[in-house]
This record gives C-alpha cells, structure tokens and sequence, in this order.
C-alpha cells in the first residue's frame, strides 16, 4: 500500500519505518527541514532503540521516502496519517493547530479517494474537524472527491517504540464506514497474524479511549505517588505496600511504581486535555485534575529532600544528578521531573553536573549556556566536587553503581534517590544515607 505520513517525530517516523519494514511504500513529510536532511543522510533525529537499522535500510531499498514537498506527499499516498504533534494550548486543551494545518495541506491537494488518519492524540470531535476543514479547501477548489476520516490513535512507548509498534497489544480504529474499515484490515494484517488484534469502534470511542488510556496510567502512578507520601508519613514502606497490593490480580503489578513524578509528551498533557474536555462539555473531572495536581506536587519532593537535608542552605552547593530524560531509553525531556529539580536548585544557588546516557543533547538545547549546569560525560565525572547524589532517571547503569566510589567522591555521604533503586540497608554499608520515595520515617 501508499503511505503518507505527516510529522517525523517519536510517532511519526516510528509508524513511518515500521509500515515500510513489513512491505508498505512510505513517504514521510516533516515542515522541519533539518529533520528530513539528517533523515535522507540516515541520520536519526531521536534516540529510540531498534530504530536506526529500520530507517537505513527501509530507505536504501526505496520503501521508505522523505520529503519536506507537501503536494508530493499527498499525491504519493492512498492512506494519510497525520502524526504531528498536539501540545497543551494555554487552557489545558490540545492544541490542534498543528493537525489542521494538515487537514488544510491535504484538502489543497487532493485530487482522488484518500483515507485521512488521525494517529496524533486528539480530543473526541477532532475527525469532524479534519474532515470540515479538508472538505472546505475541496470546495474552494471545486474538486469534489470523496475520502474518509479514520480515528487511528496509537500507544507506542517511547523507548519501546519500534517493539511496540511491531506487536501492537491492540489497534485502535474509529470509522464509522466499510471502505477505510477494509483498507486499514489489509494495512495492519501483518501485524494481525496470530491473533486479532484491531478493534473497530466509532470514531469517538477511538479518539476517547486514547485519552482514557493515559489518564488511567497516570492514575495509576499518582495513585502510588499518594501512598508513598503517606507511608513516609506513617512509618510504613512503600515497596512493601507495593509488592503487598501487586498481588492482587485485580491490581497487578504493572505500572505502580511509585517515583518523583510523571513527566513526558503524553501524561501531563493528555490528563489536562481530558479535564479540559470535560469542562467544555459541562462536567468536573475531579479525578484527571486530582491525578494532575498530585503529579504536580509530587516533582517537588526531591528538591524538599535536598533542601531539608542541607537544612534549607543550598547556596554554594553542587548537586551530582543522574538521569535527565523524563523515563530511561529515551532522550525525550518533555515535562521531565529532572527539569523541575534544575531549577528549584538553580533558584536556591546550587549547582548541578548532571549525566544521562542519552539526554545530554536535549538538556543542552533546553538550557544553552545555564550558569550552574554542567553536562558531565559519565556518571563517575558528576560525582567530582559534589556535596550530594540525586537520581531522577531509573536507567539500567545506575542500578549497581559503585557505592565505595560514591561514597569517596561526594562531599556529604547522601544519596537521594526519586525511583526508588537501592536499599537504605545496602548504603548504610558504605556509610551513605538514603533518602527516597516513600520508605519509612527518616523520609
Ligand atoms: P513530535 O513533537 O516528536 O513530532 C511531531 C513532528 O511533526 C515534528 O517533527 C514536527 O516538525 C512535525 N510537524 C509539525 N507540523 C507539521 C506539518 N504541518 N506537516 C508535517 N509535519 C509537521 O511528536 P510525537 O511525540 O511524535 O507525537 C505526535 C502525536 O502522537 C502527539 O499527538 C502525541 O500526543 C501522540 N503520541 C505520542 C507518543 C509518544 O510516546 N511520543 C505516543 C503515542 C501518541
């Protein structure tokens, strides 16, 4: 099949390379220039794992094109995915700017039947939009084609994108017609094969159960963030508590880690959207903006630590940070936690040498030229001169440092941890005092 997928992001180019590693022709089209010059050098603007082989030789063998030439893009394909982004608009709400300017670009070029996909994550009611705003640029040009518009959300995790992707748990798709309903059957087959993974549904069940997804999995994580506030208070351990109601099958253990808040393109903005939502239709969601007020508070946990420990006098002081991005096995650093941190320490005259395996870049670009932030290139280099340790990203190399080596480098034997990775029994051996999230009294 012909694909044309708008937007070469996280989504976008994951969606783009894998529809063409099982055999699909795809043109991918981005208005970022320097994006799709890097791409056509084979150079992969994110960092996602599996990713880069997927985009060489899907390119080298000419299923996969890139473009910045809107008119070429939607000549090439008979399917039009629109993935570009959907930011929170002052209000809270998505901003959909982005995904109509498409909508505009499509209806200014097309000229035969196309199915439109929405696989950005839009409120219930963006297809209508889609659809009226393509249909007005037809008529402004008097061309009267038919096409349809298809509700495509996607649940790809950044770090797993391109695993996810290729073994879908499901695959959403809102249509409320048989001609889109048989063309994405047959696009989605090979990733259909051992068993039935697409649900079909009305186009505003499909865009809703996006948004139900996420708000549920940061409810989740709220939920535990809750419970670790109180265990601190009371005296109890959260990992306990944890383990304790994981095994309840009706709870599970996935996904209830309690941590220094949620953070990414997805959570803090799709909690918001859906509030937002509710509020234009007339209902107070007090649970999304619960978990959003919780998450809020809970970024600020690890600075409080920090600050009480040096008992409120960080001036002068250097913090040694690990972890950058908002969770491991990406370089994403939207509404990361770390971010938070920086600042409230930056404001309060400390100073930061921080290390990510993967982040360095973005940090960099978000924060050009910061006085008190120095990008270290290992973990061990942050660790020189700093008075403490804070981790705020659970990446696998920090899960068995050498705490001999922690303990001689830092200048203040104290570690803080925002994901819960060591155990204040195993520090207390090297001398080090442990403050993390949710364990016990002297939290
Ligand atoms: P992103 O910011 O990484 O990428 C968006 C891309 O769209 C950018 O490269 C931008 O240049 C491009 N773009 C903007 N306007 C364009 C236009 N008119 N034509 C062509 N390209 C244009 O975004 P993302 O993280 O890939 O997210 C895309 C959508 O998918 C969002 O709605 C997001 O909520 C949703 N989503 C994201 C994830 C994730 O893990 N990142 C997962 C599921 C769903």
């Amino acid at each position: 099949m012909r694909i044309t997928i708008f937007g070469t992001g996280y989504v976008g180019l994951v969606t783009g390379a894998c529809l063409a590693e099982v055999g699909h022709h795809v043109m991918c089209m981005d208005v970022d220039q320097n994006k799709i010059d890097r791409l056509r050098q084979g150079i992969i603007p994110i960092y996602e794992p599996g990713l880069e082989p997927i985009v060489s030789h899907n390119t080298e063998s000419g299923r996969l094109q890139f473009t910045t030439d809107v008119a070429e893009a939607v000549t090439f394909g008979d399917l039009q995915f629109i993935a570009v982004g959907t930011p929170s608009d002052e209000d809270g709400s998505a901003d959909l700017k982005y995904v109509l300017a498409v909508a505009g670009s499509i209806g200014e070029h097309m000229d035969e039947y196309k199915v439109v996909i929405d696989k950005s994550t839009v409120p219930v009611g963006t297809a209508d939009k889609v659809r009226n705003t393509i249909s007005e640029k037809l008529k402004a040009r008097g061309v009267s084609t038919e096409f349809d518009v298809v509700s495509n959300p996607e649940f790809l995790k950044e770090g797993a994108a391109v695993a996810d992707f290729m073994k879908p748990d499901r695959i959403i798709v809102g249509t409320e017609t048989e001609r889109p309903r048989e063309l994405l059957r047959e696009l989605y087959y090979p990733f259909n094969r051992n068993h039935e993974r697409v649900l079909f549904m009305d186009v505003r069940s499909a865009e809703l159960t996006k948004y139900a997804a996420n708000a549920m999995l940061a409810t989740k994580i709220s939920f535990m963030n809750e419970i670790a506030n109180l265990a601190e208070r009371l005296g109890a351990d959260i990992e306990n508590v944890r383990r304790g109601i994981g095994s309840d099958p009706r709870i599970g253990y996935h996904f209830i880690y309690p941590g220094c808040g949620y953070g990414g393109s997805c959570f803090p903005k799709d909690v918001k959207a859906l509030a937002r939502t509710a509020h234009e239709y007339d209902y107070d969601a007090r649970l999304m903006n619960a978990v959003e007020a919780v998450n809020n508070s809970q970024k600020y946990v690890l600075f409080d630590k920090v600050s009480h420990y040096f008992k409120g006098d960080l001036n002068g002081k250097t913090v040694a940070l690990w972890g950058l991005s908002f969770k491991p096995k990406t370089d994403d650093m939207r509404e990361a936690p770390s971010r938070v941190l920086m600042e409230k320490l930056w404001a309060a005259g400390a100073s930061v040498q921080a290390f990510d395996p993967e982040a360095m870049e973005e940090t960099q670009k978000i924060y050009p030229d910061q006085p008190g932030l120095q990008l270290c290139g290992t973990k061990e280099q942050a660790l020189k001169g700093a008075d403490c340790l804070v981790i705020c990203t659970e990446w696998k190399e920090f899960r068995s440092p050498d705490f001999e080596q922690i303990a001689a480098a830092i200048r203040f034997p104290v570690v803080f941890d925002g994901r819960n990775l060591y155990d204040e029994q195993m520090l207390g051996r090297y001398g080090l005092s442990y403050y993390a999230i949710g364990r016990g009294l002297n939290q």
